[in-house]
Parts: C-alpha cells; structure tokens; sequence
C-alpha cells in the first residue's frame, strides 16, 4: 500500500480523488492548504504527491520548491487548471514529475500514478531494503557462524531460553551469544535486531 498526499483546496475534488485512490488500494490523504501539505510532509514523507497549483495560502509551485529543497524525492504530479506551456515549463522546472490538466479524465490520472510509483520503485535509490545474507553478516559485523544462527533467532524475537533450546546451549552461553551479537550488530535493543537482520537499518 502506498501513501498519496493530494494537495488540493476543491473538498469535492480531494475527495473524489482519495476515494479513487484507496479503491486503488492506495492510502491517501488530503491537505488544502500549501501550509497543511508541508506540515503533512514533514510527518510523513508520502510515496507520491498530488499537487493543485491554486491554493488559498501560497500556490503550489512554492509547495514543490519546498519540498524538493527538503530533498523530498516522491514524484510529484501537478494537477492544476492553468494549462499555459509557461506553467508546465516553470512546474518541470522546479522538479515535477508530471502535469495534468484540470478538467481530466480519472482513469488517465490513475495510470499516470501507477506508472510514476512503479518507476519510483523500481529506483535504486528508493529500492526496498535487502535482507543481508549469512556472509554479509559475518563479514560486515564480523559474526561467527554460531552467531549467525543466534541473530536469526533473535530476529524472530526468541528469549535467550529459547535460543538456547534451539541450539542445544545453555542458558548463560545462549546470554553470552546474545550480547555478543547485539554489541556487533550495534543493535541498541533486541527488537532492533530483525530491522538490522532485513536490512532497513
Ligand atoms: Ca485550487
């Protein structure tokens, strides 16, 4: 599921577009105002934005620039009813991904955000985090095999008791395995051990 932040002051149109967009299987959520959008961003970095260029506070390219200048990288559509090259121009200029114009036709927009979350998955710099291999660990966190075994286990959130029985350790050498693993893998918290295991730490 992915979260789409529409960025538009028409109530009927924003909703209109969320419904589309969850029917999707999409999350989406509105902002009206440039000011609404920005505080959305910095909550939460959404997967793509939906952008309206007239908007009650500042206009939408202000919007843009901010968010490009915040390194936000999520495409960007601008869905505006100013169809004027000039604005296209100025829209791609500030890092835009896209422009539609106002009126539009639903299922376009809705292939048009498809197409841009497909490709902005398919970004290396955006890739889903790798889970790191047996090797990886040993090499890059310097694990012994056993210690492999004990961070596996620890990823799945077992007790150093049921580490233990799985491995046919005891308890205190169970304890040992764990912290060692725990320092090596500079994991504050056991919890913190799957994270590290899939990678996305
Ligand atoms: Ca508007």
């Amino acid at each position: 599921m992915r979260h789409i932040l529409i960025v538009e002051d028409n109530a009927d149109l924003a909703s209109g577009l969320k419904r589309n967009l969850e029917v999707e299987g999409h999350r989406a959520t509105i902002a009206g105002t440039a000011r609404e959008a920005l505080t959305a961003v910095a909550r939460q970095v959404p997967d793509l934005v939906v952008l309206d260029l007239g908007l009650p506070d500042k206009d939408g390219y202000h919007v843009l620039e901010q968010l490009r200048e915040q390194g936000v990288q999520a495409p960007v559509l601008i869905l505006s009813a100013r169809g004027l090259e000039s604005d296209k121009v100025k829209g791609f200029r500030l890092g835009a991904d896209d422009y539609v114009t106002k009126p539009f036709g639903v299922v376009e927009l809705m292939a048009r955000i498809s197409a841009h979350l497909r490709r902005a998955s398919q970004d290396p710099g955006a890739a889903a985090p790798r889970s790191l291999s047996d090797e990886a660990l040993q090499q890059q966190y310097a694990l012994t095999e056993r210690q492999v075994e004990v961070a596996r286990l620890l990823g799945r959130g077992l007790s150093n008791a049921e580490i233990a029985e799985s491995l046919g350790l005891s308890t205190f050498t169970a304890r040992n395995h764990t912290e060692q693993v725990l320092f090596k893998l500079g994991a504050s918290t056991r919890a913190r051990v799957g994270a590290i295991l899939r990678g996305e730490a």
